[in-house]
């Protein structure tokens, strides 16, 4: 969708430094990292929040490879929080669907 950040790197018009390239789906890393693993996996085509996600199969091959990221960048064992933002409240700003896979350090619960 023109306008959109996410797809401008998706079509690499805009860099981004991406970890890992899947079937519709990428990964990069987050510009303000929370953690020291922070990275973002999108669909390749504008999905503009979980909401308008009609796919569910897309759905489990997004979080199974953010799954298999964790494992790669050698996460899993520590553990990780993957979170997906939706609409105002949940603190969505980018309005293309992302899961954050987030790592390195111990998480707090409740999330703020
Ligand atoms: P959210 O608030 O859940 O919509 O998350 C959007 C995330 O995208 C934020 O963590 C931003 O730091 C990140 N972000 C925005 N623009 C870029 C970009 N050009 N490259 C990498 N990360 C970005
Ligand atoms: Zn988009």
């Amino acid at each position: 969708m023109s306008g959109c950040i996410f797809c401008k790197i998706a079509a690499g018009e805009v860099p981004a430094q991406i970890v890992k390239k899947g079937d519709g789906i990428i990964a990069f890393a987050d510009m303000n990292p929370q953690a020291p693993t922070h990275l973002l996996i999108i669909p390749t085509m504008h999905i503009g929040s979980l909401i308008d996600a009609k796919d569910p199969q897309l759905l489990g091959k997004m979080l199974a490879f953010a799954r298999d990221l964790a494992k790669e960048k050698g996460i899993e064992t520590r553990g990780y929080r993957i979170v997906v933002n939706t609409n105002p409240d949940g603190g969505q700003t980018v309005f293309h669907l992302h899961l954050h896979l987030i790592g390195g350090r111990v998480m707090n619960w409740p999330p703020g």
